[in-house]
């Protein structure tokens, strides 16, 4: 086996390289732009050698670069990931030409099946149906009209060198074809360098399946089953599964084959995907072949129990494949979904920033992909993909929710990111009855939110969870102050149940809690339901927290700012207000109290004890006044008056522990 390779590319995909070669007993060498000279596939390689500029047409892209780089540190081979250059034939042979072995295909592969239109003609000719079209280049306006004309409209105008859904424009009627034909051809010019346009049929609501296949040098090739990847954004997918609720033995077969005989055809080798899109009568139709390993790999991986880096490894050694079709079997179902930097809100920018915290999911089911760690910065330079969260289960049902659970548990501040928006897609009933499409998003999503209304069931478990740590919060404030109390007196009596008003947007809840004196088992009533609820060890400062709710683990992500919790579940994202009755009550008198503006409530500035008060209802007092002292941190401190007035309201007693933005007073003015 190679002794030592290079891995030309960054992020998720290096560090997962990596971890395959650790496994085998090879050495690995990353490299890495100014950007990422503190990234973490740099630090996972056993070397790295900077290539310096942070844009990759200076850094990445840079083949001579790449090479040197690895000729320098002794490598026998080459792994290109995904993007990149991991298409580019120029670099395959190049690398070739210098003596090293570029894990993946052919040059001369890469070629054909890398230009769409070359692709399409190979793939009719080994059998696999394409798309209507014209497959050519289309020299003109003229042309494109006269051949929107001859397949209907509406018609897909696409980049022929095109990835990564760059450069497709609809267009749906001859009208439109002018402008939709100039961009196509300026975008495809920018991002591809090449100005060649081709047409086919828009097929309306289409699934996208993919073939994984895998090819040795000596012609024998088989394929690792579909994977499902309708659920897209701008012709991008975010979340992709396998197997494919659309497809059924037969068909998985007919595609399998199909996709075999066109890597056979077009004499290749190594990993590769083929790509169809299905319409609704379940007809396929070819659409590309990727020539390179796919970011969607890992669900592959885990119902076949291959490592595909390993594989294509050894057949870029010059191994023959030890597996025969006979010898795959699918076991379970697989869902991935994409966590990237984005503003799903914004359609989808891209966002930046450094990531602050950062807490990946963990179980026995998940696995996680990852390239990045606290204190990662995400820059302009590079797409957005920051790590990759990927479950198995027996039934598709099982992983889906392993999914959520995990999604609900994946902690990542500092940049926006599409967490909780994949989450709600996961959550979605058409998602769940694997009502797919590529149009999925478009047809279920206002841009961000859904067209449906949270479920009641949901909101009523979020409010749970924040009522509880609010509780429990407050409970671990009054217990550290209890030995003060006593010399207060006045020390407030234990109940034997709580009772809270919690409101979130439009919605209202009504909660009442009964804990045993450990405070970890609660019968939770909310609005006339009955919950019954474990809370784990008393980790109530956490940002997660992982409760059982009738008997399920729920994992909920959680930022307090005094009675305001800002909660995540299932991928809706609130804040509750949280109150006590006497503060609901005033709440209702003044709609207005949750803004903090108001000027005629005493506020408590901090946690503490309330060791004296020292006016009465009905007192006038001035500004600046001492009218409540508060000890906390073995200090007292007086709270004072906001305003000029008369004190209407005492909401809290001597011997009461309070929080910070509880509300102590009500003055009238
Ligand atoms: P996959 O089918 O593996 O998901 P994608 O089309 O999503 O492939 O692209 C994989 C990655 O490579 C993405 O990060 C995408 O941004 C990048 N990529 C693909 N093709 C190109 C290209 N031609 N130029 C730049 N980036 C590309
Ligand atoms: P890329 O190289 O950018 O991945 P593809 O040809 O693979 O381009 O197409 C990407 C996505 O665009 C597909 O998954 C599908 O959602 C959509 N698409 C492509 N061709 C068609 C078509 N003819 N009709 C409808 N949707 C299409
Ligand atoms: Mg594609």
């Amino acid at each position: 086996m190679f002794k030592k390779i290079l891995i030309a590319n960054r992020g998720e995909i290096t560090v997962r390289i990596i971890q395959t070669c650790k496994r085998m007993g090879i050495q690995t060498v990353a490299v890495y732009s100014d950007a990422d000279a503190r990234s973490l596939h740099v630090q996972e390689a056993d070397e790295a050698v900077s290539l310096g500029s942070s844009r990759s047409s200076e850094s990445y892209l840079v083949s001579e670069k790449i090479i040197e780089a690895a000729q320098k540190t002794g490598c026998q081979a080459i792994h290109p990931g995904y993007g990149f250059l991991s298409e580019n034939a120029g670099f395959c042979e190049k690398v070739s030409l210098s003596g090293m072995v570029f894990i993946g295909p052919s040059s001369a592969a890469i070629a054909t099946l890398g230009d769409k239109i070359a692709s399409k003609a190979l793939a009719l000719k080994s059998g696999v149906p394409v798309v209507p079209g014209h497959i050519g280049m289309l020299s003109d306006l003229a042309e494109a009209e006269a051949v929107a004309e001859r397949i209907g409209f509406p018609v897909l105008l696409k980049p022929a060198a095109g990835g990564g859904g760059k450069g497709m424009r609809i267009v749906s009627c001859k009208e439109d074809m002018g402008p939709a034909f100039n961009a196509c051809r300026e975008e495809t010019q920018k991002a591809f360098g090449d100005p060649q346009l081709f047409i086919e049929r828009y097929i309306s609501n289409p699934r996208h399946i993919e073939i994984q296949i895998l090819a040795d040098r000596y012609g024998n090739v088989i394929h690792l089953g579909e994977r499902e990847c309708s659920i897209q954004r701008r012709y991008q997918k975010i979340i992709e599964e396998t197997p494919s609720p659309a497809v059924d033995p037969d068909l998985r077969q007919k595609m399998g084959a199909m996709a075999c005989n066109l890597a056979r055809e077009a004499g290749y080798s190594n990993a590769g995907t083929v790509e169809f899109i299905l319409d609704e009568d379940r007809n396929m139709y070819f659409l590309e072949m990727n020539t390179r390993l796919q970011v969607e790999h890992p669900v592959t991986e885990r119902v076949t129990g291959l490592d595909l880096v390993e594989l294509q490894l050894k057949i870029a050694y010059g191994e023959v494949l030890a597996l025969r079709q006979e010898d795959v079997s699918f076991y379970g179902s697989a869902i991935e979904a994409r966590i990237c930097a984005e503003d799903p809100a914004r359609n989808f920018l891209p966002a930046t920033g450094m990531i602050t915290r950062y807490a990946p999911p963990r179980g026995r089911s998940i696995r996680v992909d990852s390239g990045i760690v606290a204190g990662s910065v995400v820059s302009v330079y590079y797409d957005s993909l920051l790590s990759k969260v990927i479950s198995w289960g027996q039934t598709r049902e099982i992983a889906r929710m392993a999914l959520i659970d995990a999604l609900n548990g994946y902690h990542i501040e500092g940049v926006i990111t599409n967490v909780d928006f994949v989450n709600l897609i996961l959550n979605h009933p058409a998602f769940a009855a694997a009502e797919l499409s590529t149009r999925f998003i478009e047809t279920h999503f206002d841009n961000d939110k859904t067209k449906l209304l949270p479920s009641n069931e949901r909101l009523s478990l979020m409010a749970i969870a924040t009522t509880l740590v609010y509780h429990n919060r407050q409970k671990l404030i009054r217990d550290s102050l209890k030995p003060m109390a006593a010399h207060v007196g006045g020390a407030t009596k234990p109940r034997d149940w709580y009772h809270y008003m919690v409101k979130s947007e439009g919605d209202i809840f009504e909660l009442r809690l009964q804990g045993d004196p450990d405070l970890r088992n609660w019968t939770i009533w909310a609005n006339g339901n009955q919950y019954q609820v474990v809370t784990p060890e008393l980790e109530f400062y956490r940002r997660r927290i992982k409760l059982n709710v009738n008997g399920r683990y729920q994992m909920f992500r959680l930022q307090f700012r005094g009675n305001f919790i800002w909660a995540a579940f299932c991928g809706i994202t609130r804040v509750f207000e949280v109150y006590s009755p006497q503060e609901w009550e005033l709440a209702q008198f003044m709609p207005k109290i949750q803004k903090r503006v108001l000027d005629n409530v005493l506020e408590c500035p901090m946690p503490g004890l309330v060791v004296d008060i020292r006016v009465q209802k009905g007192d006038r007092v001035y500004r600046g006044q001492e009218l409540v002292i508060v000890e906390s941190m073995k200090m007292e401190s007086g709270v004072a008056s906001p305003c000029d007035g008369e004190v209407q309201d005492i909401l809290v007693e001597k011997g009461q522990a309070v929080d910070t933005g509880n509300i102590l007073m009500r003055f009238k003015l």
